[in-house]
């Protein structure tokens, strides 16, 4: 599946937010959104200036905000939006619960890897295993009680290594459980939306998609 290969700065002045895209270069490096607050391009001083947006706009941005935090294509988020709308209880948070439940996240959540892409390349290159087997889907759908683990071979890679050592690398959230050393890791249980740490109207996403 296509993925965006450009600039990942543009995406998160495009949302007007830091999204922290980059992992711990975020931190290290200057972030553009400071710098230059409003969206890319030729317009994008007047987009800025623009006071007033249409629901739609607001709708539309707060999807594209999530979207990008997770690294998502247009059909995935989709395909998840509806998965989550057939399960029962709220739509918007049976999404955020669907999005983190997602093994790329995991990784990242875990510390294994400082941003959702770099969890992604590690899933791809085959270094991670679930329940002790490899597991090459970075959509891959981690369920509670499930072990999430770096398998053995892979259990120095420098990226791992790294991101374990980071400085910048957030605390583990407490649905979460990781033995750092063995780089092995397991979903305590199921996330709940006061889980998320994502300040996020996920009720606008069901509302775009609700049109
Ligand atoms: Fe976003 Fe990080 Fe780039 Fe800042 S440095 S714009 S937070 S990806």
């Amino acid at each position: 599946m296509a993925r965006h290969t450009g600039p990942v700065c543009k995406l998160c002045r495009r949302e007007g937010q830091k999204l922290f895209l980059k992992g711990q270069k975020c931190y290290t490096e200057k972030c553009p959104v400071d710098r230059r607050g409003y969206p890319p391009g030729q317009h994008g001083p007047a987009q800025a200036r623009r006071r007033k947006q249409s629901d739609y706009a607001v709708q539309l941005r707060e999807k594209q905000k999530v979207k990008r935090i997770y690294g998502l294509q247009e059909k995935q988020f989709r395909n998840l939006f509806e998965s989550a709308s057939k399960v029962e209880g709220i739509t918007g948070e049976n999404l955020l619960v669907a999005l983190e439940s997602r093994l790329d996240n995991i990784i990242f959540r875990m510390g294994l890897a400082v941003s959702r892409n770099q969890a992604r390349q590690t899933i791809r290159h085959r270094h991670v295993e679930v329940n002790g087997r490899v597991v090459d889907i970075p959509s891959y759908q981690v369920k509670a009680g499930d072990e999430v683990a770096i398998k053995s071979g892979s259990k120095n890679l420098l990226p791992v290594e790294a991101s374990l050592e980071s400085r910048t690398r957030p605390s583990l959230v407490d649905w979460l459980a990781l033995d750092e050393k063995a780089r092995v890791g397991r979903m305590v249980r199921k996330p709940t939306r006061d889980d998320i740490p994502l300040a996020v109207q996920e009720q606008l996403i069901v509302e775009l998609y609700s049109k």
